[in-house]
C-alpha cells in the first residue's frame, strides 16, 4: 500500500503551485514557446508581449511606481544578491558601508559577509525579543558612506514583520537606498512599495503558490538600473542586469500567482489568522506555558513558531508523521546549526532546539490544524 502523504504545514518553506497558475503557464510551454529576445519573428513578439504584460502585473501588485524597472531573476536568492552586491560594487565610489540586521535570510548575510571580506563595512543591527528592528538603530548606524540599508519584510521562521515604512523613512531622510527581502510578505500582507518607501524589493515565486525558479528583483523610481553592477554577465536581457534568456512560463507564473495573492489576500489572512489562532488555542489548553517565538501579533497570518518547554524538537518531529513540518528553515537545516534568528531573539541553544514552525497556507484547512492540534497533544503526553 503507498503511504499516506502528510499533511503539509511547511509553506514558508515553499508552497504547492496554484492549480489556476499551471493553467496560465502551460501555453508557454507548447504552443508559445518563443524567446522573447527574437525580434524578427511572432514567436518573440509574443512571448514579449507576454513578458510586458508581465511586469505590469508584478509591478501593480506590488505598488511599483510607472518608472519601476522589474527584473525578473530565478527567485530571492539571485535578487538579493543582485540588489546587495549591485549597489554596494555599483555606488562604491560613493561609500562602501551597509547595513542589515541579525535575522536576515543566509542570501543576505552571506553576501553581506563576502563583502566585509572584501573590506566593506558592514553593520548588522541587533533585534530586540521579539524579533523587530529599530528604527532608531539604524538611524544612528547611518553614517556618510553608507548606500544601502537591507531589511527584510518577514522573517521565514517568525513571521514577525518588520516596521517597514518607518525604517524606509530613516533611509529617506539621509538619501540612502532601501532594499527589502520580501519574499516571504509579498501577497500575504498588504505590501506598496511607493507607499512604504522602498527602492529596491525582492521577491520569490514559489512562496506565494508561483512556480520554483522565479522571482523578481523591482527597482523603485530612485534606483537606475545600470548604476547597479551585475552578477552576471552575457547577453542585455532585463536591462543587462541579469543576462539569459528569460523563462517566460514562469514569468507568466510569477504574475498570475502575484495577481491571485492580492485579489484574495483579505479573506485569505482572515482566515489563516484564524487557524494559526485555533493551533494556538489547542495547544496551549494542555500546555499553558507554551510560548510564541517572535512578535505575538505582527507576523505573517500563517505563521507559527512555537517554543515547547522541555520538549526537543527532533523527537516531537517523528511523533508526528502524518504532517509535514519543520524545526526552522529550509535553508539552514541540514547544517545541523541551530537558528540564528531564534538567537538572535535571545532564545539558547536549547530553547531553539525545542522549537517548531507551523507555515499554514492557501491548501491548509480548518480540518488540518484540528487534526494537528490533538496529534501534537497525544505526542507531547507520550513523550513526556
Ligand atoms: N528570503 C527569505 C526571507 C526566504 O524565506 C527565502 C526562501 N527560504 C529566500 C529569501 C530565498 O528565496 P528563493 O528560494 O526564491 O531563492
Amino acid at each position: 500500500m503507498a503511504l499516506k502523504r502528510p499533511v503539509y504545514f511547511d509553506n514558508n518553506a515553499t508552497t504547492r503551485t496554484d492549480p489556476r497558475v499551471v493553467d496560465v503557464m502551460l501555453p508557454y510551454f507548447g504552443e508559445d514557446y518563443g524567446n522573447p529576445s527574437s525580434e524578427s519573428h511572432a514567436f518573440g513578439w509574443r512571448a514579449e508581449a507576454a513578458l510586458d504584460l508581465a511586469r505590469e502585473q508584478v509591478a501593480e501588485a506590488v505598488g511599483a511606481a510607472e518608472s519601476a524597472e522589474i527584473i525578473f531573476t530565478s527567485g530571492a536568492t539571485e535578487s538579493n544578491n543582485l540588489a546587495l552586491q549591485g549597489v554596494a560594487e555599483g555606488l562604491v565610489k560613493r561609500g562602501d558601508h551597509l547595513i542589515t540586521q541579525e535575522t536576515e535570510h543566509p542570501s543576505v548575510l552571506e553576501v553581506c559577509n563576502a563583502l566585509a571580506r572584501k573590506g566593506r563595512k558592514i553593520s548588522v543591527l541587533p533585534t530586540d525579543a521579539q524579533g523587530l528592528v529599530d528604527p532608531q538603530h539604524v538611524r544612528k548606524a547611518l553614517c556618510e558612506e553608507t548606500v544601502l540599508v537591507s531589511i527584510m519584510a518577514a522573517n521565514n521562521e517568525t513571521g514577525t514583520l518588520q516596521p517597514l515604512e518607518e525604517l524606509a523613512q530613516v533611509c529617506r531622510e539621509r538619501d540612502v537606498l532601501f532594499h527589502c527581502d520580501a519574499a516571504q510578505a509579498v501577497g500575504k500582507v498588504p505590501l506598496n512599495m511607493e507607499a512604504l518607501g522602498i527602492d529596491l524589493l525582492s521577491v520569490s515565486g514559489h512562496k506565494m503558490y508561483g512556480p520554483k525558479g522565479i522571482g523578481a528583483l523591482v527597482l523603485g523610481e530612485r534606483v537606475r538600473p545600470s548604476s547597479l553592477t551585475p552578477s552576471l554577465l552575457g547577453g542585455p536581457q532585463e536591462r543587462g542586469l541579469r543576462p539569459g534568456t528569460v523563462p517566460v512560463p514562469l514569468v507568466m507564473g510569477l504574475a498570475k500567482a502575484l495577481e491571485l495573492c492580492v485579489e484574495e489576500r483579505e479573506v485569505e489572512s482572515e482566515r489563516l489568522l484564524a487557524c494559526t489562532q485555533q493551533l494556538l488555542e489547542v495547544l496551549r489548553s494542555e500546555i499553558p506555558d507554551l510560548e510564541i517565538n517572535g512578535h505575538a501579533t505582527r507576523r505573517l497570518p500563517g505563521t507559527l513558531n512555537l517554543l515547547f518547554p522541555r520538549l526537543e524538537s527532533a523527537k516531537l518531529l517523528p511523533a508526528l508523521p502524518g504532517f509535514a513540518l519543520s524545526s526552522g528553515s529550509a535553508c539552514s537545516s541540514g547544517s545541523g546549526r541551530v537558528s540564528h534568528v531564534l538567537n538572535a531573539l535571545g532564545r539558547s541553544d536549547n530553547q531553539a532546539r525545542s522549537s517548531l514552525r507551523f507555515g499554514m497556507g492557501r491548501f491548509t484547512t480548518a480540518e488540518d490544524v484540528e487534526r494537528l492540534g490533538q496529534a501534537i497533544l497525544r505526542a507531547v503526553e507520550a513523550l513526556q
